[in-house]
């Protein structure tokens, strides 16, 4: 029997900003994993340290203390090079706002982290249209972000944060920007995703009904992440 690795695990996680009167500690300790397949909703009040969690989730900022393993692997002693390929292999991210680049298309958007990975253009043409097609946008491949509606561009912007087939996605309040009904089609199209290709998705929300379709609901505590009761 295979064993089973979380795809992500971030283990005795510290974090904490330096302040005149002594550190602002975000997470103390903070233990989380998620599994291959499984959706969790991060839901805490603005300031409790979400961004700060998916940020080291993300390898986008090094933690003060502790470990976090992508795919089993430890990435505390990688070197930037590796690091990088780790970040652009196996971790999506998707922002608040979408930051696509307004100068290319939406596919031309999916394409590029493919191409830097890379993958023969026509490869990665071809693997933008069928994942821009399943994100609802088969009709709007040419068009570039400024002739997108905001729900279309977000919609966008998960498919490029998946194009390289990531184990891990991670959302920052993803659909924060977009009113509620965009936002539970922009969710239940990530939702969808999610599902068929089995990654890994932490998504932070402060919305409690997308959250409440996610299988787990985590918040953070004195610095801890703990389930949402
Ligand atoms: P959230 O995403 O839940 O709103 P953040 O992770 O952005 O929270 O921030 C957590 C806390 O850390 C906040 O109080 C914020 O002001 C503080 N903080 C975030 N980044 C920095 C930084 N670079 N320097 C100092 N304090 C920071
Ligand atoms: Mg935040």
């Amino acid at each position: 029997m295979a064993t089973e690795v979380p795809a992500l695990f971030l283990s005795q996680i510290e974090r904490y900003y330096p302040q005149a009167d002594g550190p602002l500690e975000i997470l103390r300790r903070a233990d989380f994993a998620i599994w291959p397949g499984e959706m969790v909703a991060l839901v805490a009040p603005s300031g409790t340290g979400k961004s700060t969690l998916l940020h080291v989730a993300g390898l986008l900022e090094s933690p003060d203390a502790g470990e976090v393993f992508v795919g089993g692997t430890a990435t505390s002693q990688l070197d930037d090079a590796e690091l990088t390929r780790m970040r652009r292999t196996e971790i999506g991210f998707v922002y608040q706002f979408h930051h696509l680049l307004p100068e290319l298309t939406a596919l031309e958007n999916v394409v590029l982290p493919q191409r830097i990975r890379g993958l023969g253009k026509r490869e990665a043409e071809s693997r933008s249209r069928e994942l821009l097609t399943f994100l609802g946008l088969g009709e709007r491949l040419d068009h570039f972000p400024s002739e997108l509606s905001g729900g279309e561009q977000q919609r966008v912007a998960i498919g490029r944060a998946v194009a390289n087939a990531p184990r891990v996605l991670l959302a920052d309040e993803p659909t924060g920007n977009l009113d509620p009904q965009t936002s539970l089609h922009v969710f239940s199209t990530l939702m969808a995703l999610a599902r068929a290709s089995g990654l890994a998705a932490l998504i932070a929300t402060h919305n409690l009904d997308l959250a409440r379709r996610m299988d787990r609901q985590v918040t953070i505590r004195d610095g801890l992440v703990v389930p949402l009761d």
